[in-house]
This record gives C-alpha cells, structure tokens and sequence, in this order.
C-alpha cells in the first residue's frame, strides 16, 4: 500500500552547493548540451514576443480614438506577425527541451541501473527493492518535469515579471505603484490558499481510502467475522469511519466556498481597483485608453506569475531532493564487474577450505551468525551442511559466493584466497541450484541459455534431456519457445527446479551450490529431480544445503551447523553412530515423522 506520491517527493533546500550538484546531471548531457542553450535562446524570443503583444493591443485599441483604420490593419497584422513567431519558437524551445531532457535522463537511467545491478549483495540486504524501484521512478519523473518544463517556465515567469515591470512603469508610474501594492499579493495568496486546499483534499482522500481498508479487510476475513458474529462491530468501525470522512469532508467544502469568495472578492476587486484608478486617469488625460488597455494585460502578466512562480519554486526544491538522492545512489560502490559480454572464465579445480571463518551480516552487525567455521572439501566431493533452520546454512553459501565480506578467517579455493580472485572469475566458476527458483520472464530456452548464453540449440537440449527436463517441455505445445514467469506459464516447482539444473549443467561450474528444496515435491517428481542432481553433481565439488536428510545419505561428509559452529562432521554412517549427536536426533526425528 505504501506505493510513493509525487506529491510526497521531499524537498530540498535550493542553495548554491546543492545547486552545483544538481548540475551535474548535466554531464550525462554528453553532445546534447547544445540542445538545452538553444532552447534557452528560443525561451528567451518566446517572453520578448510575449512582452510585446500587450503593447501593440493597445496600440490597436488606441485606434479607436484616432479613428485610424488604417493603423488598425497594420498594427493587427503585426500581431499576427508576433503570434506567428511566438508559435514558432515555443514549438522549437519545448522539442528542444525534450528532446534534450529524454537523451539526458535515457544516460542516467542507464548509469543509473548499471550501477545498481552492481552493488554488492549487502546493499540490497538493507534496502527495501520495490521501495528503491518506486523511488527512482518517481525521482526520475521529477527530473524530467523540472527539466522539460519547470526550469524554463521558471525562467520565462521570472522575465515576463521583470519586463512586465518595465513596461508598466513606462506607461504611467503611479498607476504602477497602485499594481504594485496589491496584485503580486493577491496572486501569492491565491496560490497559497489553493495550495492549502489541495493538501486538504488530500487527507480526505486519504481518509476515505482509510475507510476502504476497513471493507477489505472484512470482505477478505468475512468467515472470521461471521464465525464471531461480530458484523456489528464491523458495522461500528465502519460508521466510525464514515462520519470522520464525512466531518473532513464538508469542512473542505467550506475551506473551498471561503476560496471562491476570496477569488471573487480579492481578484476581481483588484482588477476593478485598478481598472478604476486607470480610467480615472486617463479620464484626467494622463494616459490614454490604449494604454489602460495594455497596463491591464501587463498586471494580469504580474499576477498570474508571480503565482505561477510560487508554484514552481517548490518544483524546483523537489527536483534537486531528487536530484541527490539519484546521485547517491550513483556514488554508492559497485563490485569490481566488468559487464563485458564475454568474459573468458579461468576453470578452476575445485578444493574449497573455510578457515575459522566468522561472520555477521552487516545489517545485525551484533549477531554473529557464523562464529567458528572450519571445514575442507576436495574436488569431485559431496559436502551436505545440515542443522536447525536459521543457524547459516544458507550463508555459508553466501560466502562461498563472496556476496559479504567475512569478518575473520579466510575462505580457500584451490589453495587461494577468494578474496584474491577476480570476482567474476570466481563466480563463473560456480552455479547455484536455489531453493526457490526464479524464472525470469521469457522463453525455457532463454531460462536455460542463462546459464551459458551463447549455448547452441543442440546443447541446450542437451542439458534439458540431462536435467529430466526434455520430456515435459516437449509436452508444451511451443516447447523450448513456451514463454514463463509472469505472464506466461506457470512451472510446477519440481519443473522449475529441473529448468535451474539444466541451466547449472550448461554453464558446467567447478563447485555447485545446492540449495534443497524445503516444500516437499510429490514423489515422482522428487524422484526426477534428484536423478537429475545426481547427473549434475558428477565431476564437480558440490555443497548441499540440506533441509531434508534422506537425501543425503550418500554425501562424503556432512556438516552439522549449530551455534555457529560445526559440532558434528563426518559421513552419514559416522554421525548416526555418535551417541545424543545433533545429527542423530535431527535424524530420528524426521524419519519418525516421515
Ligand atoms: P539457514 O540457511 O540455516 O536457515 P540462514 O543462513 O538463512 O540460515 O540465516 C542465518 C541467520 O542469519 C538467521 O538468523 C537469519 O535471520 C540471518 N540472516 C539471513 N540473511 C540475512 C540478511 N540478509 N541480513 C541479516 N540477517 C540475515
């Protein structure tokens, strides 16, 4: 539910060091700079152009009184002129600005994700993925108003103000100081007011969605409410709900009469003021009816963007919170990763060592998850690690992938550091088979080929036939073109898992990581599944994470974890033997349930 407004986007302070940073979007620019100057330049001839049509209306109206026909046509003529050009390069400022502004971001989505896809595992441990996901969305779109259009109506606002000005005290000073004191205030209230009133509505809305949570969590639990016969005192928290919308509400309809009064009241009386004083002095021969007539148009520029202005301001705080949030995350460290598309992997063998390796995630820096580990595995062995759930299992894996540091101890393969190889090498040489696989959206073959992308189709059906997968992808009318995940077919576990073998047995990796699967699969799936591990797990280092201890009987040694430490180690014979071991008990516990 907690899905990111635009309108809740914090804001930052504008001040010059955070101006100097938001600037730096503009690096990402790279030869479309020019874009956003010109457009400038076409900003620029939009305001003058704009600044002139008040001065040739009254110009025309001022043909009245000269009786001059004429004139009239001529001075008409040149406001189609200004109107024409005005069209013109408003047309060439905005595709400038977007075409500019799309180029731009297209840099910073992409610097952006390739950063991302980067960062080591301990970043995404500590942050919540839809929330970042959500939040670059909204901090891009941000970005991408303020520098489409708020920068330039900013600007062309803040030159509309300033030459209206000019122009006003041109015709008549006194009338000017007259505008002065009242227009820009009105527009400022009006917005502010406005503004007010928005947010108002907004916590009606929110109110009112308030009230739907209470429907949808009686619809969803109806057979509890109902088997408490407790409908009333749904129907009492309803009705709760609904008088405090409705209290909100109709104080908002009067926050909403009060603005309509104001507007009638406050603006129409300024123009009636103003337009007063103008007549009186023209009536005195101190300006002419033209003039009025342009003055009019000039305050009704003042005052429309010095609202507009407000308004914008705030835009531009936003834009620059976003701004810096996009850049930390720019700045955050990825893993050493070339993403070349072809990387040439150094095969390692595939001794695996863990020397009193201890651990803690850097998120619960105060529990120390893994406190003593030590153990070694040769090439071509079966090492299950087993014990009670949340004691490491799974990070030992982790590790082994070097997803975190490890705080002390080494971690050997092949008789080197892990930390001393180089990270894509390291995991190039390794597969996972997870406990939960995740397909990702497109064809089997394309699931499978991720392993290996640039397999052939003989190899893939290869891997397929090993992996038990063969005979039910063929059963799909599109076979290995039988598009999966979310808007395709959905895979039964055991499926999915032979998929994720397949897929290990073409990238063909020294050391696997098995993660077994806790939901049991029906039997004749399971039976498939393991003959297909069984295939998978020859002539490479395998570790096993075991949540089930029937399969693995025929391991070479198995690790009982507890406490963070190894207590138990040894073949499965072994470890039965030892009287009131951990295993020995984990180990009649399930097959006595079983
Ligand atoms: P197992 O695989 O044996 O069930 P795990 O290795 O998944 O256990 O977890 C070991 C401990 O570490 C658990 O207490 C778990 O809560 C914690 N843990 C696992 N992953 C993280 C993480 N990303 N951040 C913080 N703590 C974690």
């Amino acid at each position: 539910m907690a899905r990111f407004q635009e309108n809740d986007l914090p804001k930052s302070k504008i001040t010059a060091s955070s101006l100097q940073k938001a600037i730096l979007i503009f690096k990402y620019a790279d030869n479309h700079k020019w874009k956003f100057y010109v457009g400038l330049v076409f900003l620029l001839l939009t305001s003058v152009t704009a600044l002139a049509f008040p001065k040739f209306m009254g110009m025309l109206v001022d043909c009245v009184n000269k009786k001059d026909a004429h004139l009239a046509n001529e001075i008409a003529l040149g406001l189609g002129l200004v109107l024409l050009l005005q069209s013109l390069f408003s047309f060439f400022r905005l595709s400038l600005f977007v075409n500019f502004t799309e180029n731009t971001l297209a840099n910073v989505r992409l610097a952006l994700y390739t950063n991302l896809v980067k960062l080591p595992m301990s970043f995404f441990s500590q942050k919540r993925v839809g929330e970042l996901n959500s939040r670059i969305s909204n901090d891009i779109t941000q970005i991408q108003d303020t520098l489409t259009t708020t920068i330039a109506e900013f600007l062309r606002q803040f030159i509309l103000i300033i030459g209206s000005f000019a122009m006003l005290a041109s015709i008549n000073i006194k009338l000017t100081i007259m505008m002065v004191s009242v227009v820009p205030l009105v527009g400022v209230a009006a917005v502010i007011f406005g503004r007010f009133i928005r947010k108002y509505s907004k916590k009606v809305q929110d109110q009112v969605a308030e009230s739907q949570v209470v429907v949808e969590e009686t619809m969803q639990g109806i057979s509890i409410v109902k088997a408490f016969a407790n409908e009333w005192y749904e129907i009492t928290r309803y009705r709760e709900k609904i008088k405090e919308v409705v209290k909100m509400a109709i104080k908002g309809g009067q926050f909403r009469g009060f603005f309509a009064s104001f507007i009638i009241i406050c603006l129409f009386g300024t123009i009636v003021a103003v337009v007063w004083y103008g007549v009186q002095l023209s009536i005195a021969g101190e300006i002419t009816v033209g003039q009025l007539f342009t003055f009019i148009l000039y305050s009704s520029y003042v005052g429309a963007s010095s609202g507009g202005i407000a308004e914008l301001y705030a835009q531009m705080q936003k834009a620059i919170g976003a701004t810096e949030r996009v850049f930390e995350l720019l700045d955050e460290t990825p893993e050493k990763i070339n993403s070349n598309e072809h990387i040439s992997i150094n095969k390692i063998k595939g001794d695996v060592t863990f020397n009193n390796v201890a651990f803690s995630y850097p998120s619960r820096k105060e529990v120390k998850v893994l406190k003593d580990i030590n153990f070694s595995a040769s090439f071509g062995q079966k090492i299950a690690i087993v014990g009670p759930s949340g004691m490491g299992k799974s990070t030992i894996a982790s590790l082994l992938l070097r997803f975190y540091d490890i705080e002390s101890g080494e971690i050997l393969i092949d008789g080197k550091n892990i930390y001393d190889y180089d990270l894509e090498n390291l995991r190039g040489n390794m597969s996972i088979v997870p406990q939960d696989v995740i397909l990702f959206g497109g064809t089997i073959k394309e699931n499978i080929a991720y392993g290996k992308p640039e397999a052939t189709d003989e190899e893939i059906i290869l891997a397929a036939k090993q992996a038990n997968a063969y005979v039910f992808i063929e059963g799909f009318p599109e076979k290995f073109e039988t598009v999966v995940g979310e808007r395709g077919v959905k895979l039964s576990g055991g499926q999915r898992q032979r998929i994720a073998i397949a897929r290990a047995l073409l990238k063909n990796p020294s050391i696997l990581i098995l993660d077994e699967a806790t939901s049991s699969l029906d039997s004749e799936s399971e039976k498939l599944v393991q003959e297909a591990l069984e295939i998978l797990m020859e002539g490479r280092t395998s570790i096993i994470i075991a949540h089930r201890l029937s399969t693995i009987r025929s391991a070479d040694q198995i690790l009982v974890l507890d406490n963070g430490k190894i207590s138990e180690q040894g073949t499965h014979q072994e470890l039965i033997n030892l009287e009131n071991g951990l295993y020995k008990n984990l180990s009649n516990l399930q097959f006595s349930n079983s």
